[in-house]
């Protein structure tokens, strides 16, 4: 197979991304801390730091491209598992995998799994206090109707945070992880997930994702108020964060 990204239109870009994650999904987690260096770990943790859920009743999060759980848990777990999550996602094979994980934590009963698009959320205006999404929005075609959506869902005084990688602004180190994402991460892949190609792809992905300061205003144009962002690793990965006021 061939993800030959950059030539493909919206409507089947979504197919080849659902395909990578339908074939990754039993790995993705390994295959996260081999590509990051467990580094998606720290950065996980710095965003639900600042997300820094209350540890009262009645508080509900969306964490969409949820995958396997990762952000969810760490939310409903620095609750004081009082937070209640929905983990949506629109690859059933990578709800799958997440499900069983929250049975295995103890966390199922704080948590419903929803297979949906990101770009129509089957939800009511106004239904959450936070929207969180991570390594997600760069998959996604139309990411200015997933951000209009994520604006819809949220209450007035609702948080939204995205983690995604973005452009890398020390010297050295972008060429250190040039080199390591063209070759290392799809050879990776090679070798434990046994295809290199949906690495490619992904990689690729990255590299066509808007800088910081262009997302933010993708981010403000949806509607958001109080639009920032904070550069982990030099800014392999960055958090944005934004209030619907
Ligand atoms: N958030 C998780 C994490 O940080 O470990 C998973 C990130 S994974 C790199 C990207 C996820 O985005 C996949 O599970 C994929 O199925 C999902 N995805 C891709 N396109 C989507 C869409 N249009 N709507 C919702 N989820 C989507």
């Amino acid at each position: 197979t061939s993800y030959g990204f950059s030539s493909v239109g919206e409507g089947e870009k979504q197919g080849l991304v659902n395909d990578v994650f339908h074939k990754v999904a039993k790995r993705y987690d390994i295959m996260n801390d081999v590509m990051s260096g467990g580094m998606h770990r720290v950065w996980k943790d710095a965003m639900i730091s600042v997300l820094n859920p209350p540890k009262t009743p009645g508080w509900r999060f969306i964490d969409v491209a949820g995958g396997t759980g990762d952000i969810a848990f760490r939310i409903v777990e620095a609750s004081r598992k009082e937070a209640l999550g929905t983990v949506l996602d629109i690859n059933g094979s990578m709800l799958g995998v997440g499900q069983e994980r929250a049975e295995k934590r103890g966390l199922a009963s704080h948590l419903e799994f929803v297979e949906a698009n990101a770009e129509e959320l089957p939800f009511e205006d106004k239904s959450f206090d936070a929207y969180t999404i991570a390594f997600g929005i760069r998959n996604v075609p139309d990411i200015d109707k997933a951000l209009r959506e994520a604006h819809r869902v949220l209450k007035r005084g609702g948080r939204f945070l995205c983690l995604e990688f973005s452009e890398v602004q020390m010297p050295v180190l972008d060429k250190l992880y040039e080199a390591w994402s063209f070759n290392g991460i799809p050879k990776m892949g090679q070798a434990i997930a046994g295809d290199g190609e949906p690495y490619r792809y992904l990689v690729e992905s990255i590299r066509k994702f808007p800088r910081q300061a262009d997302f933010a205003a993708m981010i403000e144009r949806a509607g958001f108020s109080r639009v920032n962002w904070t550069n982990y690793t030099g800014g392999v990965a960055a958090l944005h964060s934004g209030w619907k006021l």
